[in-house]
């Protein structure tokens, strides 16, 4: 194949006009192409009187691929093959089926290539079905009925089911493209495997995230939900089985000697449950701050101008990170072009806040989290696991300043930047499902963040005309951005205890859908062949 990068074509371009330009540029006849894909779309929005898409396609020729590319003066092409996955060799011997704790990206994926491999993977997963699970956070969001065991945070596809199910990552892995094309396969919209910034989607991600659950259990796999692992039973450093209850409060001990930790960042209980158990576990820095909303139109017309309502184009996206010469530095994450605010805690008389978005995009606001570094400093103490008393602390502070029910804190960014407590909103509608109450949220948040936040918009707002407009709203807090603890592993990715394999986000191995999904790969291609180590 012939893989042709940077073709400019306008909004309205077709495949054909796609193909009539690959033609010019292999200086060609239209039928010694056999076919061509595109791999990469994206939006050049640089010049905004002149927005158009960027394309990398992959041509195949009938003939001679060689011979053209000699031929062509055009810079950027190449030679490429396609991406072809290949799994390890199993050299397991085990005949004891292997566990999997979390049914999050990291869980699923890893539960699969167990699956396809004959190892009967047992899944235990604390939270409900993603159908029950939908319903109970809708109840959550309606009526404040808080289900600390099934939420945004915990159950079937991982925190990342409420979503805009962005699938952007900055890990350069092969495997990346195996789990796009993994998602593809089980029902994720076609462009992700090209578009610049796919996306899945909330209202997708459930149906995709059942198929794999499908396919796990007609390979003899077993997903129990309502089921979380509570204790490790651990002999000569190694895993000789787990305790887990039931939704109904029946406890049970199972034996194994493979574990796979796919908990996620939000299983705090369980996490001081592995450090009790003594499995080595450090603090790590993760990042807090706010999320802010504008109305669409403002982002969608700073980034395509005149173009912004193309049909084309969608709601438009943005990415930005302000490093000031003295202090911290800031940046947007997980931003929800058309998406909402939504509700996120797991805990009780807890309050934090993340986004999502439907794959149309088309809500009237956009919004995304502009986070600030957290070191290990920072936590006030050394003990391993004072990151996760940190969110506590600003958790607790902030369902307090809600107004006790699940109301998110808020406050204009006029007022905020003025040094004002908020008394109501203006002209952009507040989206969180759960509410909101206007004041002042220096008072749930570390001054460092708040003070580098404030001072953050400003310079945002000179790279993205309106992102420091008054009227747009701050919902307080994103405390949840990724794990404050990592669980150590070896390079054969198991822990100081043998056969514990810590995995994904919550033991400090990822950050995001696509290397949580990378992470579960190789700690099941781990499983798979089995190495063994001196270090017990
Ligand atoms: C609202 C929201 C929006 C997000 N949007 C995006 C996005 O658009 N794009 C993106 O890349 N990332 C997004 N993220 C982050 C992304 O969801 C995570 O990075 C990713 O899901 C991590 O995958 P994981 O499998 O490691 O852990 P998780 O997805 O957190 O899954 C862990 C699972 O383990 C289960 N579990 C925990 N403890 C136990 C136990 N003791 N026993 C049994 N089961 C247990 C939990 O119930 C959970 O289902 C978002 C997160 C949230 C909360």
């Amino acid at each position: 194949m012939i893989r042709i990068k940077e073709i400019k074509l306008p909004l309205d371009c077709s495949q054909e006009d796609l193909k009539a330009a690959c033609v010019k540029i292999l200086r060609c006849k239209d039928s010694d192409i056999k076919s061509v894909e595109v791999v990469k779309k994206a939006v050049d929005s640089r010049n905004k009187d002149n927005v158009f898409f960027v394309f990398n396609a992959d041509v195949t020729m009938t003939d001679g691929e060689e011979r053209f590319v000699k031929a062509s003066r055009y810079k950027n092409l190449e030679i490429t093959e396609p991406y072809v996955y290949v799994s390890p060799p199993v050299r397991r011997t085990s005949a004891l089926r292997p566990v999997v704790a979390g049914f999050g990206p990291a869980g699923f994926f890893a539960a699969l290539i167990l699956a396809r491999a004959d190892l009967k993977p047992i899944v235990l997963e604390r939270g409900e079905d993603v159908d029950t699970r939908t319903r109970q956070v809708r109840d959550f969001w309606l009526n404040h009925n808080l289900n600390t065991e099934s939420n945004v945070q915990f159950g079937e596809g991982g925190a990342g089911t409420f979503s805009d199910g962005k699938l952007t990552t900055g890990i350069k892995d092969g495997l990346c493209r195996k789990v796009i094309d993994e998602l593809i396969e089980h029902g994720a919209p076609e462009e992700i495997g090209y578009s610049a910034t796919p996306h899945i989607g909330t209202d997708r991600l459930g149906g995709v995230v059942k198929k794999f659950r499908e396919e796990i259990i007609s390979l003899g796999g077993e997903v129990l939900f309502g089921t979380r692992l509570t204790d490790l039973i651990i002999a000569n450093k190694s895993i000789q089985g787990v305790s887990y209850i039931t939704r109904d409060g029946k406890r049970s001990d199972m034996e194994c000697d493979t574990l796979l930790l796919c908990i996620g960042h939000s299983a705090r209980d369980t996490v001081e449950m592995l450090y009790s158990r003594g499995l080595n576990i450090v603090q790590k820095p993760f990042s807090m701050g706010v999320r802010i909303e504008h109305p669409r139109q403002v982002i969608d017309r700073a980034q395509y101008g005149s173009f912004a309502s193309h049909p084309a184009l969608g709601a438009a996206v943005y990415k930005m990170a302000c490093h000031p010469e003295h202090g911290r530095g800031a940046y947007t994450f997980c931003m929800c072009p058309g998406g909402t605010v939504v509700a996120a805690p797991s805990e009780e008389n807890r309050m934090c806040v993340n986004g999502m978005s439907e794959y149309a995009r088309d809500g009237e606001n956009s919004n995304s989290a502009i986070l600030v570094g957290i070191e290990p400093p920072d936590f006030g103490s050394s003990h391993p696991l004072a990151g996760i008393d940190l969110q506590r602390k600003t958790e607790e502070k902030a369902f307090v300043l809600g107004g006790g029910s699940y109301a998110a804190p808020c406050q204009l960014v006029g007022d905020f930047l003025n040094g004002e407590k908020s008394k109501k909103l203006g002209s952009v509608k507040a989206t969180c499902p759960t509410g909101v109450t206007p004041g002042d949220i220096r008072e749930c948040l570390p001054k460092k963040i708040t003070d580098t936040i404030a001072d953050a918009v400003v310079r945002m707002g000179r790279m993205l005309k309106g992102f420091d407009m008054p009227q747009a709203v701050l919902t307080a807090p994103e405390a949840r951005s990724s794990s404050p603890v990592r669980i150590l592993r070896s390079d054969i990715l198991q822990s100081n205890i043998r056969g514990i394999y810590p995995c994904g986000e919550g033991a400090g191995y990822a950050g995001g859908i696509v290397s949580a999904a990378v992470d579960g790969i190789k700690c099941a291609h781990a499983v798979l062949t089995d190495e063994n180590d001196d270090m017990w």
